[in-house]
């Protein structure tokens, strides 16, 4: 049996989370009295900071069964940062977690199918939606051209798959040697490695309250996203150097040309010539330049460079 811990980062959810606990509570009894996890698993709720009485609903929650749990932060730090938060205290108290939303779009069924990819040896289970029928049209187009712009800018991430996932006590241990601060977990937990599989399930909408995603969250999302996994845009920086340094020894030769036969305007040539070939190499410095704080970038990390995942030995 499978000590289950959720991690569910709330922000000003009071309209929702009483309602997302019953359901919670519910699931977690039937696979309590099927065998499935343990009797001490627990559900835990991060409140991020939230300005409205979400704290408050927790800690009438844990004292009405202990089976939730309450982590408090100091102020509000985002999503990715809040479940960080909780996904780090509980690896050690767990065999394995969960991470949700409190708005429970995402299935709490797939809950069993994880569970039992996880005791068939994967370390880590990612729920992956199968449609975005309930979206709006804007939302799945903006939120499909995200991952595949990430997948492009060399931000390996899993096709429509947001934080929700069970990661294995082993999976999070090593996760915990990721120390950057710039976090985007859905492009780092690929980076831990172990065994893994997915789970598709459908999503529903949000029953109360509003989406705390905005926009302005999502594409904020999405540059830390690059430019937290990726130093590909330095790259294109070089590439169009190089690119525009050819188009300047094309026109050289053509504005050569031109010369011998006299067709050109005196000065038009060099002119011309000189500024694309400046232009070029500026761009092909910056890029170099660009490419060794890239690898300081990368340096300040200080990721692990490996994991050993088993060792025979004796
Ligand atoms: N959330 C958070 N801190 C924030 C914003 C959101 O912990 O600053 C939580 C929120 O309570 C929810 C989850 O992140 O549990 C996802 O937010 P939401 O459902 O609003 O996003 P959407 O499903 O619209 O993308
Ligand atoms: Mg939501």
């Amino acid at each position: 049996m499978t000590k289950l811990y959720l991690a569910i980062p709330c922000y000003n959810e009071e309209e929702i989370l009483r309602d997302s606990a019953s359901k919670l509570l519910n699931k977690y009894n039937t696979m309590m009295s099927g065998g499935k996890i343990t009797s001490d698993s627990k559900i835990v709720f991060i409140d991020d900071g939230s300005k409205d009485r979400t704290w408050s609903i927790i800690k009438q929650l844990h004292e009405e069964n202990s089976i939730f749990q309450g982590i408090k932060l100091s102020r509000n730090r985002g999503h990715q940062n809040a479940l960080l938060a909780g996904l780090m205290t509980l690896k050690d108290k767990a065999d394995a977690v969960i991470s949700i939303d409190a708005d429970l779009q995402d299935d709490i069924n797939a809950f069993d199918e994880m569970l039992e990819k996880y005791e068939n040896g994967c370390d880590v289970v990612y729920g992956v939606r199968s449609k975005r029928e309930t979206d709006t049209f804007f939302k799945r187009f903006t939120a499909e051209a995200f991952y595949k712009i990430l997948n492009r800018m060399g931000a390996k991430v899993i096709f429509n798959h947001a934080d929700f996932r069970l990661m294995s006590k082993r999976a999070l241990e090593a996760f915990s040697l990721y120390k950057e601060t710039n976090i985007f977990l859905r492009g780092m937990v690929p980076l831990v490695g172990y065994k893994s599989d997915i789970v598709t399930y459908e999503r529903f909408e949000r029953l109360a309250g509003e989406s705390k995603y905005p926009l302005k969250k999502m594409l904020a999302l999405a540059w830390e996203g690059v430019t937290s996994l990726s130093i590909q845009p330095i790259r294109m920086i070089t590439a169009l150097g190089a690119i525009v340094f050819a188009i300047s020894l094309i026109m050289i030769i053509y504005s050569l040309i031109s010369f011998f036969f006299g067709s050109a305007v005196s000065g038009w040539a060099s002119t011309l010539c000189s500024i694309w070939a400046i232009g070029g190499l500026q761009l092909l410095a910056i890029g170099i330049i660009g490419e060794y704080i890239g690898k300081i970038y990368l340096e300040t990390k200080a990721r692990p460079r490996f994991i050993v995942e088993e060792y025979l030995d004796d």
